[in-house]
Formats: structure tokens, sequence, C-alpha cells
């Protein structure tokens, strides 16, 4: 017999909702969802208390309490501090989708971009401290229960977007896939700012918004910004995933949470002894699949036949034509075997979205960071604020896992810029304390940052030990704020 909980149709869809592992799987349960409760996913504004009231589910309540919990903190003004808002977010992965709940928390209309239609990476992301507890407290366990389960501090990348996917839906942001975001289209006549897409028709393509942000992933730059190249010595890393069948004997091999060289000799010159295999470091962590990221040193992967021809150039040194695909399998799967201990035996590869061995080789040695994280452009009397944020304004080095934790502080500092902003601080203030907060990122490690995550907000100084918003002087900003002389 159906229990009394599934009797209600719109209770077993919100349960499918919870557990579905899939983007498209979470977009079709959730308009679903919305018929059944006779909800209008655009009607933004209050959807989030309307969907509380309407479904009246015991499981779904224990979420609303830790979501009550975050929307009643003070910054947001009971979600009316960026009510004027209408922002356009470029981006779903974890830093898009994590600053469009920010937005959407303030009261602003979040309307999502996201090129792909499915969520795919299985490579592994490391947590610190704050970004558990933050995911934590948006109700990551209650849409995955083993998220960081015991000493656990790692996600996969597509588990993560899953996550902050659902909650970014239920608290009213329109989130749109299979849509590509291909520029700005200035203000004409009545109109404000708006996006080129392709498809050119989409519905979202008639979105006006005076907020954009830009979560496009490395190397995406959009118009007005620059990005610096920090060019080091040449770094090849190597990230590979196989299948972890969740066996008593898996479970019991230990994880490398970040071997490097300088701190275990032996065990790098015993690899190279028995394998031809030369590494700076190498990170191992048990997840949805074994991930495995390194750093390999050129000559082994010329030895081992990885790479055919040696160049000076890393570009042509890793172009896809000189790289053996094989041979990069064979060196992955030794240096994960040996690493192990060979206590996981049957290493077999993951699939990537290809239908391929997840296996992958990445050039680290030119890492790409933008100039300044904002700029404020005006057309015919119409201004856009726009900020980066994530992969697209500072490149993390995979093997070190600052990708996330850097990249919510972004998000935070962004979200903070954007209240700022809707308050009516002076534009180039705006700018200017944005820029300021910038300057303290990529210094950032969990030891130099407040310990104390249940007092972390978008307010800078909850977060920072210490953080000075003068440290830029609206002055030094001017070239950001880019006017037609029209104006
Ligand atoms: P991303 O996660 O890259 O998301 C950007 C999103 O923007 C993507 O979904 C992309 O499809 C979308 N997009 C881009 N351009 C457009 C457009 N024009 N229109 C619409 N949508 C667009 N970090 C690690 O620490 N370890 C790893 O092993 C690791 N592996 C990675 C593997 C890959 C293939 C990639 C791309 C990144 C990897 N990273 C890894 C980096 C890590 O994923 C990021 O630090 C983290 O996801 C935060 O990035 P983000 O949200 O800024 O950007």
């Amino acid at each position: 017999m159906a229990s009394k909980d599934h009797a209600n149709s719109s209770h077993a869809t919100f349960d499918l909702f919870v557990q579905a592992k899939t983007c498209q799987e979470v977009k079709q349960h959730f308009s679903e969802l919305c018929r059944q409760l006779q909800l209008d996913s655009k009607d933004f504004r209050g959807f989030y208390t309307k969907l509380k009231e309407r479904l009246n589910y015991w499981k779904a309540k224990a979420l609303w309490t830790k979501l009550d919990k975050r929307t009643s903190q003070e910054v947001y003004q009971q979600g009316t501090a960026c009510a004027q808002n209408k922002c356009l977010v470029l981006g779903a992965g974890p830093c898009g989708l994590r600053t469009a709940i920010e937005l959407s928390l303030l009261g602003a209309q979040v309307v999502l971009l996201e090129k792909r239609e499915e969520f795919t990476r299985n490579n592994v992301l490391h947590l610190w401290p704050f970004t558990i507890y933050d995911l934590r407290e948006l109700g990551a366990k209650k849409f995955y229960g083993k998220f960081c389960c015991g000493s656990l501090d790692h996600i996969s990348i597509r588990q993560l977007q899953l996550i902050l996917l659902k909650v970014s839906l239920l608290l009213g942001v329109e989130v749109h896939t299979g849509v590509e975001y291909k520029g700005l289209i200035e203000p004409t006549g009545e109109k404000g700012w708006m996006a080129k897409l392709q498809p050119q028709s989409h519905p979202a393509a008639a979105f006006q918004f005076d907020v954009f942000i830009s979560a496009g992933g490395g190397r995406f730059v959009p118009e007005g910004f620059k990005h610096k190249e920090l060019r080091g010595k040449l770094a090849i890393g190597i990230t590979a995933n196989f299948i972890n069948r969740k066996t008593a004997a898996e479970a019991q091999v230990p994880e490398i949470s970040g071997v490097a060289r300088i701190y275990n000799q032996k065990f790098f010159q015993d690899l190279l002894n028995e394998t031809d295999i030369d590494l700076e470091n190498i990170v191992y962590y048990k997840d949805d699949t074994h991930y495995f990221v390194m750093t390999a040193k050129r000559k082994s992967l010329l030895k081992r036949g990885v790479i055919k021809k040696d160049y000076s150039n890393a570009e042509q040194l890793l172009a896809p034509g000189n790289v053996d695909h094989v041979a990069l399998c064979l060196y992955a799967h030794d240096a994960a075997y040996f690493s192990t201990g060979g206590k996981l035996p049957e290493l077999q590869f993951a699939q990537n979205q290809a239908g391929q061995h997840d296996v992958a080789m990445f050039d680290f040695t030119c890492m790409q960071r933008a100039e300044n994280a904002s700029l404020v452009r005006e057309r015919r009397g119409k201004k856009l604020l726009i900020a980066l944020v994530g992969d697209c304004l500072v490149e993390p080095f995979w093997p070190l896992g600052t990708g996330i934790a850097r990249g919510f502080f972004a998000v935070f500092d962004t979200a903070w810029m954007v209240r700022s902003w809707a308050m009516g601080v002076l534009d180039l203030k705006v700018i200017a304390e944005r820029e300021s907060m910038y300057q303290l990122l990529s210094q950032t490690t969990p030891d130099n940052t407040s310990k104390k995550y249940s007092l972390y907000s978008i307010d800078p100084t909850t977060r920072y030990q210490s953080v000075n918003l003068s440290a830029i002087q609206a002055h030094q900003v001017q070239h950001l704020y880019d006017v037609d002389k029209g104006s």
C-alpha cells in the first residue's frame, strides 16, 4: 500500500527532485513540482515562501529550517536589499550557481545561463572547512547524504553543481541550460542592457538587466576585462578517474590528501625506480570515483611515450597530436596503482562525457588572472555593473585545490558589491571596494581567514581577518567606469 506521504504526488515529486542525479532530471522534477503546486517559477519574488506554504511535507521541513536560517541573515534585509536589481549570471559551474543563490537571497531577480545541457565532470574538488560549513548550511546533506561524511573534505564537481542547482531553483533563480552567451547588447530606446544568445530566439534574450556576473570558467574573458598571464616553470597536470565499486576492500585504501615531493622523497624515488614515472606531487580522493590528480615531469612523460616529441613550447608539447592517449592512460593507471600500494587492484577507468576513459592532461605553466574584478559600463544613461567570479577571475592550480574556496570568497565579495550598488553607494566607491577585496584573494588560506564559520556572511569583515575596503581609492579605478560620451 502506498504510504500516506506518497499518496500526495507533490511529495513524491519533491523526493524525486531531491534525489535527482542529472541536471535534466532536476529541471524536469522541479517543473513538475511547480505544476502540481500551481507555482510560477518565473514569479521569483516570494517563490520560496509560497513553495514552503504549499508543500506541507515533513521531509521538506528540515531543508526549510536550514534555508530559513540563511535567508534570515541581516545582510539580506529580508530579501529586500537588492529587490530592484535584475541580474544575469553566466555559467552553471559551482561559482555561477553559488552567486545566483546569494543574489536571490538579496532579493534580486536572477537569470542564469549555461551552454551545456548536463553536468559531467567527475573530477573532485577539495573543500576548505568554511565551504563545507557553507554547503551544509544550504542543505547539502539533504540532497547528497554522503556529503563530507566523517573527515571527507571533497566532492565531485558534478555533485556540487547538482546541490547548488537544486538550492538555486528552490530560491527562485531562473536557470536556462543549452543556451550560450554571445555578448552584451547595449541599451536602445526604452530597452536596457540585454544579452546576445545562441539560440537567438531564446526567451532569456528578452531579459533586461543592470548586473552581469560572469562565471564562465577559466579563460573566459568577457569584453572590457583583461587577463594577466602568470607564467611559471613547466607544470603538467594529469587527472584520472577510476570506477569506485564501493567494495569493502576499496573502502580500506587510504586517501592521499597531497603528497608533495619535498615531503616524501622516498615515495617519489621508489615510484621512479619501479615505473619510470616522475611526479612533483599526487593527490588521491575516494569519491563517486577514485580520483587522482598529479603533476608529472616532462622527461618521464617523454620516456614513457606519453608525449611523442619534445618541444620547448608548452602548447606544442601538449598539443593533442603530440600526446599518445593509450600511453597517457597507462601512465595514470600505473601512478594510481603504485601510490595506493596496489590495493586498488581493479583499476578500471570511469568514462568521461565523450564515453572515453576519463583521463586528461592539462598545462598549468601559464595561469590566468583577471587584472580587475569589476567594472561599470554606462550607455544612454543606463548603467551595468559587471563582475567576474570563479575561474574566470583567477584560475586555480588544481593540485592545490583552491578553486572552490577562493571561488566562493569571490562570490561573497561580489554579492556584497551588488548589495552596495543597490544601496546607492557611489559607483566608483563600489568598484574601489571590490578591487580592494580582490587584492586579498590570492593570499587567502584556511589559516589566515576567520575560523568563525557560523558568522560568515557576504560582509567581508566576517570572513577576512583584516580587510581594508579603502585600500584602493575611487580615483584609482576611474578607468573601470566606462561611460559613453553622450551620457
Ligand atoms: P566552471 O566550473 O568552469 O563553470 C563555468 C561554466 O560556464 C561551465 O559550466 C561552462 O559550460 C559555462 N559557460 C562557459 N562559457 C559559457 C557561455 N558563453 N555561455 C553559457 N555558459 C558558458 N579543479 C580542481 O580543483 N580539480 C580538478 O580536477 C579540476 N578539474 C577540472 C576539469 C575541467 C574540465 C574543468 C573545466 C575545470 C576543472 N577544475 C578542477 C576547476 C574547477 O572545476 C573550478 O575551479 C570550479 O568548478 C569553479 O569554477 P567556476 O564555477 O568558476 O567555472
